[in-house]
């Protein structure tokens, strides 16, 4: 049927023409039609592979970093163990704190881990982040986040003494926390910003749950987490430098069991809080120039693999992992070695510190986006009492007062990505002709300069 595939392929790309007149600063199109906002595009310009090399180097230079190694006072002296590397990253963070007059909070998150499978005895775990505290008092509340591991291990998990160097694993995503940090923390936002480093991960992702716990338990307002975990651009011969896939959950996995019956009645596997968040990420990529493409895998994690947002998505938190596309597995989890001419070991020789670079700035200009936007609308409903064929959205307005006016957001049901828009003045109810029935809605809060909240998706009302 070669004219009707020529049909369907006409009609498509006539659904897709409307993306082109978009206004919110996060587009569809293409980045010409973004609106960027010049002091984050500032921002990003001073993201710098030096600095990033020297940190990465500087991590590596601790020998191992396994959580299970010395941590002792004459270990830290001695620059050699994860508690030595637990102090430099307090102490860098304090430096990019006493640069921009005190404006960020250095907290270390210390607890005792239980002895587990991977833990032999009970040990010290310390998360170490920094809070720039938002500027508004009435969005300081929400939070957006970065986080990266910062332990390391080898072949052995018990092995404690001979070398770990992670640099790629994950001293490459632990690099991005802290640059990310240094370059935003000249910036004023609304909504808070935490740069985090954790430990604990090889051993099974336990620094990242004490810290999403205590996130639950107290409440955080926690709107994002972006999680950079092998982010290095591992120089083999099938990498590709100019992408970073970002992994997200599809049904989520706090979702509630009345959540699981609405998910399988509508649709919703593909709009989690994780997956409009990888969208986010996405069209923040198209907006400022990155120097590195976002690419979305659906699905939570790679085959075998786990990572430290997984922990914030058992909590309810949106989080997404960024990856680099090709992993040298090689160049992972493995005592330096050459063996039968393969050289083995996460050394610093494989790293490609331009690429963590390009990642850094996709995720400060994500986390600044969100700092800088308005709250997502509350209680998002779509109207389903009558049978009509148009579509009538309600929605509270977007908490804090930053919201100027409102965007609906539509896509096939079929489409990875939001293709239309929509946009509406300072109103709590739209009403548009199209049905409900046949694509997804969002709806997200949108200010005068362009910033663009979370998208959210409406639920039922009848
Ligand atoms: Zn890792």
């Amino acid at each position: 049927m070669p004219s009707f595939r020529k049909l369907s392929i006409t009609l498509a790309a006539l659904m897709l023409a409307p993306a082109l007149m978009l206004e919110c600063s996060a587009q569809f199109a293409d980045a010409k039609q973004g609106v960027s906002d010049p002091k984050i595009a500032a921002a990003l310009q001073q993201v710098s592979a030096q600095h990033i090399q020297a940190n990465i180097e500087k991590l590596v230079s601790f020998g191992t970093r396994s959580t299970l190694s010395a941590q002792d006072d004459a270990s830290i002296a001695a620059g050699r163990g994860v508690g030595a590397a637990r102090e430099w990253i307090k102490s860098e963070f304090e430096r990019y704190s006493k640069d921009c007059g005190g404006c960020l909070e250095v907290k270390v998150d210390s607890f005792s881990q239980e002895p587990a499978d991977r833990v032999t005895k009970a040990t010290v775990l310390g998360n170490v982040y920094a809070v720039l505290k938002g500027s508004d008092a009435a969005n300081a509340k929400r939070i957006v986040l970065v986080t990266g591991h910062y332990d390391s291990r080898n072949s052995d998990n018990f092995n404690v003494t001979d070398d770990a160097p992670g640099a790629n694993d994950d001293a490459s995503g632990t690099a991005v926390s802290l640059e990310c940090a240094r370059v935003l923390s000249k910036l004023k936002f609304p909504a808070t910003i935490i740069f985090l480093a954790v430990a604990g991960e090889e051993q099974g992702l336990y620094g990242s749950q004490h810290f999403a716990k205590m996130a639950k338990e107290q409440n955080w307002k926690l709107e994002a987490v972006l999680n950079n975990d092998i982010v290095g651009g591992d120089k083999n011969s099938e990498q590709d430098h100019a992408v970073v896939r970002v992994f997200s959950e599809g049904v989520p996995a706090a979702a509630t069991d009345q959540d699981l019956r609405r998910i399988r009645g509508l649709g919703g596997e593909s709009d989690s809080g994780s997956r409009e968040l990888a969208r986010y990420v996405s069209e923040t990529g198209r907006t400022y120039d990155t120097g590195v493409k976002p690419v979305l895998v659906f699905r939570l994690d790679r085959y075998l693999r786990g990572g430290d947002h997984s922990s914030l998505n058992q909590q309810g938190f949106a989080a997404v992992r960024f990856t680099e596309w090709r992993e040298d597995f090689h160049h992972q989890h493995q005592n330096v070695r050459t063996e039968g001419g393969v050289e083995y070991g996460d050394t610093l020789k494989f790293v490609d510190f331009d690429y963590v670079s390009r990642v850094a700035r996709l995720n400060a200009a994500s986390l600044a986006s969100l700092a800088a936007a308005p709250a997502p609308p509350a209680n998002v409903h779509v109207l389903t009492k009558d049978l009509e064929n148009d579509t009538t959205l309600t929605w509270e307005t977007s908490a804090g007062g930053l919201a100027t006016g409102y965007e609906v957001v539509w896509r096939a049901t079929t489409s990875p990505e939001w293709e239309h828009v929509q946009k509406f003045g300072n109103v709590t109810r739209a009403t548009l002709k199209l049905s409900k029935d046949n694509v997804i809605f969002a709806v997200r809060g949108v200010d005068d300069a362009g910033h663009c909240s979370l998208p959210v998706v409406p639920v039922p009302e009848r």
